[in-house]
């Protein structure tokens, strides 16, 4: 269960480490087997990554076996915080687990296809991060309110402010949950292919194909009030 204080949103910036206070600690289980020169703990870095998008996929073990589904994260100073229905399995497997429920929880960015001449070298070019620890149920009704905000604000920044705030109904049948960043990697591949030498006189294309996100032109509701204007955060999506 969790014991989580009274926190805001300033409280825990203020409490938690900066990225100016440099790197997360490499662990037994944030190192990884292959390509460890692909490894970054920097806390700026983990972050960027982190704050660049709002999807994640989250892994925990149920009945024995492993489980990972995608669901939305949004990181406020050193936490992420998920949310979903007070009925979704991992809400409630966290709120009754002791110290928390062990997750695993992983960002992807793909950033390029990387075509090689060979079938072998083919790759993607990434930036991802994982994170280990426990996630505890909030119960706090000030941070619940703060890590719903963020989550609203992680997928459109300045939607919370712009939206009719969760009423009493609505917090009691959504769950939070805390994830603190401790143990954390971040990966990192850039660059083209690594063809073989004897591959470099082969008839084919190789080079990298650059992939990025785009959003598309907002689509009002049928049934929007034709005086409320586009507001300016779309515009900048
Ligand atoms: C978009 C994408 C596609 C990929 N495709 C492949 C593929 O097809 N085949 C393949 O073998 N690998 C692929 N990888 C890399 C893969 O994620 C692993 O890094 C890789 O399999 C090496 O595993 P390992 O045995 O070293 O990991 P482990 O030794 O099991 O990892 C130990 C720890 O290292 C850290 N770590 C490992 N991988 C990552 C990571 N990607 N990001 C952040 N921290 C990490 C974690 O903290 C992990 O717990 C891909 C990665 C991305 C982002």
């Amino acid at each position: 269960m969790s014991t989580a204080p009274d926190t805001t949103e300033q409280d825990v910036r203020e409490t938690q480490p900066t990225a100016a206070e440099g790197s997360y600690a490499k662990t037994d289980r944030t190192v990884p087997t292959r390509s460890k020169e692909r490894a970054h703990y920097d806390r700026a870095l983990v972050h960027s990554i982190l704050d660049e998008t709002y999807l994640c996929h989250m892994g925990f073990v149920r009945d024995g076996a492993p489980v990972v589904l995608p669901t939305l994260y949004a990181r406020v100073g050193e936490r992420l915080y998920v949310h979903g229905s007070t009925g979704s399995r991992p809400l409630r497997m966290a709120g009754q687990a002791d110290p928390g429920l062990p997750v695993c929880l992983t960002v992807t960015h793909v950033d390029g296809l990387v075509l090689a001449r060979s079938a072998f070298h083919h790759s993607i070019n990434y930036r991802s991060a994982v994170v280990h620890g426990l996630a505890h149920q909030v119960t706090d009704p000030d941070e619940k309110r703060m890590a719903l905000d963020a989550l609203v604000d992680a997928v459109v920044q300045g939607r919370s402010a712009d939206s009719r705030p969760a009423n009493g109904k609505e917090l009691a049948a959504t769950a939070v949950l805390r994830i603190d960043l401790s143990e954390v990697s971040a990966k990192i591949r850039t660059g083209g292919p690594n063809d073989e030498p004897e591959d470099m006189g082969l008839p084919h294309w190789s080079g990298v194909v650059p992939v990025s996100r785009t959003y598309g032109t907002p689509i009002p509701s049928d049934d929007l009030d034709e005086a409320i204007e586009l507001p300016a955060y779309l515009h900048g999506l």
